[in-house]
């Protein structure tokens, strides 16, 4: 495993006993540290560039307490500035809206958008006692609307009757007023994904879009996206428009980069995220987890 950044920096500092403020070629050699630690993260280049600038403007300068070494000041620098660029709390999905509120879930295929359709809506009904009506709109995969409503009926949350050869707009269109006249609070819309973002992709969550004017549209993003996580959260959000993201598989090995990617680019907050395939593995968003994790 790579060795943590926290003993990196305080290596680098070794040398140093004197007090006093962190000289301008002190932070540049810790910087390409914290540099090689964001790349090993699979943060985006870019956003490796924007986030050491901001260090830099921090740390030069700083003054060292005496309680700690100029190695571990650094540490705390990087740290809260990470923390902060992630968002510091996570923003609770908003229902602030007339009902039935509409959730439009978008991503690529096989980043979580139906298990997170299902778990949120469990989530919803759990922990808010919403009445909740889920609907796939994905007609391309024929499993799609199956593999929704196998996880409504194992949850219990209900969803929009399987009706053969309607497209997503009127699928959508369909459950929205399903939910009008049945009551809803909440109405779910697992979209399709595709492998990688393509023009017909934007177009059709545009339009669907367009036909329901949901309250939230979350992009679900699996944690492991590395480098195409800026590619992937600016399209989405400028031709469909985000108002949140959600990062799957945190569970997994990965350094969780993507997030600080996706977050610096879009200036979107990430509400929550999946920790698991279980219908209860669904939290808030933890910035400071993530800091930790992105430092090694
Ligand atoms: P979709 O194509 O975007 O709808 O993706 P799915 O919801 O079908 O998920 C694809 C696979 O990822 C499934 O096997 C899920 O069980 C799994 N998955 C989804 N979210 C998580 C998560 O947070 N952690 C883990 N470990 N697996 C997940």
């Amino acid at each position: 495993m790579f060795e943590s950044l926290s003993d990196r920096l305080s290596g680098i500092f070794d040398g140093l006993t004197r007090r006093g403020a962190l000289s301008d070629k002190d932070v540049g050699t810790a910087l390409r540290e914290v540099r090689r630690a964001l790349i090993e993260a699979d943060v985006a280049l870019e956003v490796v560039r924007q986030f050491t600038e901001a260090v830099r403007e921090k740390a030069v300068g700083a003054e060292v307490v005496k309680s700690v070494t100029p190695g571990q000041m650094v540490v705390k620098i990087v740290h809260d500035e990470l923390v902060a660029m992630l968002g510091e709390e996570a923003e609770p999905v908003s229902l602030n809206a007339p009902s039935p509120v509409c959730i439009m879930m978008v991503g690529l295929q096989g980043s979580g958008k139906t298990t997170t359709t299902g778990k949120l809506s469990l989530r919803l009904r759990e922990k808010q006692n919403k009445k909740v009506l889920m609907a796939s709109l994905d007609v391309r995969r024929p499993a799609a609307q199956e593999q929704l409503r196998q996880l409504g009926e194992q949850t219990g949350v209900e969803t929009l009757p399987i009706v053969e050869g309607q497209s997503p707009v009127q699928i959508a269109n369909r459950a929205m007023q399903a939910a009008k006249l049945g009551g809803f609070d909440v109405v779910m819309l697992d979209t399709a994904g595709r492998t990688h973002i393509d023009e017909p992709l934007m177009a059709e969550m545009a339009e669907i879009r367009d036909a329901a004017d949901p309250h939230e549209i979350l992009l679900v993003a699996d944690s492991l996206t590395g480098q195409d996580a800026v590619n992937l959260a600016e399209s989405f959000n400028k031709r469909v428009g985000v108002t949140g993201i959600v990062l799957t598989r945190i569970d997994g090995d990965g350094r969780g980069g993507a997030a600080l990617s996706m977050r610096a680019v879009t200036g979107k907050p990430i509400k929550l995220m999946g920790t698991g395939e279980k219908m209860d593995a669904l939290e808030d968003f933890h910035p400071k987890r993530i800091a930790d994790r992105i430092l090694g």
